[in-house]
């Protein structure tokens, strides 16, 4: 397979690069702190989802690849676990500002392989970059708990501690933003950690390993390794690792979640979703419906806080038409275009996915009020684009409803009353995000109240809270007990040590054995 890739490289990462200098742009593995390119035998093209045309190919790593991955880490864990915390904390003290001194250079990588604007894709790293800026504060973040003279003598106190290696397998959506979640809060508590990032977009999570190590953290502490399914099973079983974060589909993070937890590890799985917007008709009208449509249609709908159905209360109906005017005028292109509102979808079998989804509405009885499956972009003839979609009197029966469609596709329910949109939401199966657009805060509080699911905005359409906070999705769209990032992020990343100590004068020592439990 590699021997038969001969594409022209289209697009060079500058001075970041990783890959190899020849003509073929292969992707390496990042191992014991090297670079090194794959001896694996099976090898992934990965396509510019504007043009399909080759960008790289990524190996799924062999067993002796992946095991040297993890011996990396388990090696290098010994002495990162006992590195002073203000040692670890310069490590990301530096490597934020590595961060934002590349932030264009990372957007750039992520355009061309996953397909998002340029704004956007700098959007995705900044988001990510607010992780790791908020990992510089570990040293608040990880203090334990002490209370003094628990009896006479005696005091209690907690050390929160790393737990060894640690992996993340991500999804392809957030090619910075997610891996970000992931490694930098493993390892600023003192964890090393197996990054397997997306197979589809694998050259933006090199490019932070390398500025990782430009940072100062040590050989091994992070190790990356290409694959798919293979991959997947080394993570979930190998002995060594003891807690894996995963972002990703349903059918994934579900399989994920079984098997490492099976193997003792923790897991945290964030999953799909179906994000409700209820309009209410007292809505600042002009605002509801540019957060609609953007929170609809930006990024091509692959978010996974995306507003993908918009449920319309009572007069707010009446809004349809407009909603309609301007999806259409949002401009679909090349996400390096100047202007680009959307760009393409990552791949023709998400394309083809999506049309079908589409379809399905039109037979379900859905009213197709716009159409964006036929569209062409001048330049881009064999990009996987859609371009926005708007599906009406859609009904929570059809499959255009109960999948995700993950694209740029909105489909619009009615509800008479808020009672009966918060009852819609609550039966969806997804606990992802929602939102309310409303001017009555009595409005809003009952929603926020009433509403089952993790992450809710108040006319914020993407209501994804800051690192100070953590990830809070739930029913469907999350399986673990501890959340992405912030606070629970730490308590994720660390297992908690109680000590008791008694330190008594000499002249009160015991005079017999006590026997009895102490009291
Ligand atoms: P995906 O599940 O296809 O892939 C995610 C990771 O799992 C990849 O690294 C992939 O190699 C691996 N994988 C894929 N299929 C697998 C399988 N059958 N068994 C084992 N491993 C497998 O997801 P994707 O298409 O890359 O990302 C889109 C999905 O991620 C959407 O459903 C979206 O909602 C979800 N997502 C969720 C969040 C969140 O925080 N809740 C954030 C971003 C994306």
């Amino acid at each position: 397979l590699r021997s038969a890739f001969r594409t022209k490289v289209p697009f060079r990462v500058g001075r970041l690069c990783c890959y190899s200098s020849s003509s073929v742009p292969t992707t390496k593995l990042f191992i014991d702190g090297k670079f090194v390119e794959s001896k694996s035998s099976e090898w992934l093209d990965i396509h510019n989802p504007a043009t399909n045309e080759v960008i790289t190919c990524v190996p799924k790593a062999t067993q002796e690849e992946m095991l040297a991955a993890v011996d990396s880490c388990s090696r290098a864990f010994r002495s990162w676990s006992e590195t002073s915390i203000l040692a670890r904390q310069q490590v990301f003290l530096r490597y934020q500002q590595l961060i934002k001194d590349n932030i264009k250079e990372l957007a750039k990588a992520i355009t061309v392989e996953q397909g998002k604007t340029l704004a956007d894709a700098e959007g995705d790293v900044f988001r990510g970059l607010q992780v790791v800026e908020h990992t510089c504060s570990i040293t608040s973040l990880m203090l334990g708990e002490t209370l003094p003279s628990i009896t006479k003598d005696m005091d209690t106190y907690t050390y929160r501690l790393p737990l060894g290696v640690c992996a993340g397998i991500a999804p392809f959506n957030f090619p910075a933003m997610i891996p970000l979640w992931m490694f930098p809060m493993g390892m600023v508590c003192g964890n090393t950690y197996l990054l397997k990032p997306s197979e589809r977009v694998p050259t933006c999570a090199m490019l932070l390993a390398k500025m990782l190590q430009d940072a100062g953290a040590p050989d091994g502490t992070l190790n990356i390794i290409h694959g798919q399914h293979d991959a997947v099973n080394f993570i979930c079983d190998h002995p060594a690792i003891k807690a894996i974060s995963f972002v990703g589909s349903n059918q994934a993070g579900e399989y994920i979640y079984e098997r490492g937890s099976k193997n003792g590890k923790r897991v945290q799985s964030n999953m799909g979703a179906k994000n409700h917007g209820v309009v209410m008709p007292d809505a600042n009208k002009e605002n509801t419906l540019n957060q609609l449509v953007g929170a609809a249609f930006g990024a091509a709908g692959q978010r996974c806080m995306a507003l993908s159905t918009a449920i319309l209360v009572g007069e707010a109906r009446s809004w349809l038409p407009e909603l309609v005017e301007r999806a259409k005028a949002l401009r679909v292109d090349a996400g390096d275009q100047p202007g680009a509102d959307l760009g393409p979808l990552i791949s023709p079998q998400a394309r083809n996915r999506v049309c079908s989804l589409i379809q399905s509405g039109v037979e379900e009885g859905a009213k197709l009020l716009l159409d964006g499956r036929n569209i062409k972009v001048k330049g881009y003839e064999n990009g996987n684009f859609v371009g926005p979609t708007i599906l009406g009197n859609v009904t929570p029966q059809m499959k255009c409803y109960t999948e995700e469609i993950f694209g740029p596709v909105l489909v619009v329910l009615e509800a008479d009353s808020l009672d009966n949109a918060i009852s819609l939401v609550n039966k969806n199966p997804y606990g992802n995000g929602t939102a309310i657009f409303t001017t009555n805060g009595a409005t809003a509080r009952k929603y926020t109240h009433e509403v089952d699911v993790g992450q809710v905005g108040v006319n914020v359409p993407i209501p994804v809270p800051l690192p100070m906070f953590s990830f809070t999705g739930s029913r469907g769209s999350f399986r673990g007990d501890t959340n992405f990032y912030g606070k629970q992020g730490i308590q994720f990343y660390t297992q908690i040590k109680t000590v008791t100590a008694q330190w008594k004068a000499e002249d009160a020592s015991l005079k017999s054995p006590a026997v009895t439990m102490p009291t």
